[in-house]
């Protein structure tokens, strides 16, 4: 399998000036103009060509060392979520720079107006299941439902648009049989180089000493937070600061061709969460208090 992957997928590189033109397959591209001179921003923006389902992420797949010295490419799972997600995007806004969000379809459905920030700031946007359960405890039915109704609650949260071809598990657990079924889906996947261990501190502090003390160990890689948490909300200006002083550079990452949701499990999404999903207006603008007690 291994070799299949290998001769399936190519990696393009291109500079950051063409980043509008990567991100045509997702992102209304961010037309916004960074204000801050010493921000963090985006060294370069990577393409990938996801035929055949590459992974990425030396914890489990070691064919594409494509990350040069110093180099680290920004990951955020399980949001979107009230108030810690919009931390995540303004620090991110604060700096220039753009990341790769992995969202669970069920906060997706629950919460599509933050979602759709999400792409608007010109993040990446994959999928990362529908509840995140732990694949290799399920039957492949059960887990090809999981994978494909996140896939579907994404696209349906972001306005019925295809998403970005990229897919993380739950937990890092790669059943064989599901790494079959996204190769064949053309999915590429998001195994991580360090782990912020950002679900397991409380403190912020904690993270960023985390992330700074791998990458001083490592040089460079993939690391993985999670949008979902406080703690990570919390940390993101300084460690997006902590970066920049540490001469590290921010790899963008975009998918060449977009993942198209299956009608069938785009129906039982919309089923499954009552319908009207994808009319949703943003909360804000159909409910305001105008009185508190
Ligand atoms: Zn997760």
């Amino acid at each position: 399998m291994r070799t299949v992957l290998a001769l399936a997928a190519a990696i393009s590189l291109s500079v950051a000036g063409t980043a509008a033109f990567a991100q045509k397959a997702q992102a209304p591209a961010s037309a916004a103009k960074c204000d801050n001179p010493n921000a963090l921003g985006v060294a370069r923006v990577v393409e990938i060509d996801t035929t055949g389902g590459p992974g990425f992420g030396f914890e489990h797949f070691k064919a594409y060392d494509f990350l040069q010295d110093k180099e680290v490419v920004l990951t955020f799972d399980d949001g979107p979520w009230p108030g810690h997600t919009p931390a995540v995007l303004k620090a991110l806004a604060d700096q220039c720079t753009k990341a790769l969000f992995f969202p669970i379809g069920k906060h997706a459905g629950w919460h599509p107006e933050i979602l759709k920030r999400v792409v608007a700031a010109g993040h990446t946007v994959g999928s990362h299941t529908w509840s995140h359960k732990d694949l290799s405890r399920m039957t492949t039915q059960e887990a090809t439902d999981e994978i494909e109704k996140g896939i579907a609650a994404v696209s349906i949260a972001l306005g019925g648009k295809p998403i970005a071809p990229f897919f993380r598990f739950p937990a890092l657990r790669h059943p064989p049989e599901m790494l079959k079924y996204l190769a064949e889906r053309n999915v590429g996947i998001f195994s991580t180089d360090l782990d912020s261990f950002d679900f397991k501190v409380r403190k912020p502090e904690q993270v960023i000493k985390n992330v700074m003390s791998k990458l001083a160990s490592k040089g460079k890689g993939i690391i993985l937070m999670h949008d979902f948490q406080q703690t990570t909300a919390s940390a993101a200006p300084e460690l997006l600061k902590q970066l920049k002083e540490g001469g590290y550079k921010v790899v963008q990452i975009t998918g060449q061709t977009p993942t198209e949701p299956k009608k069938e499990y785009v129906d039982m999404v919309l089923k499954e969460m009552g319908g009207g999903l994808d009319e949703a207006r943003p909360m804000s603008s159909v409910i305001k208090t105008i009185q508190s007690n």
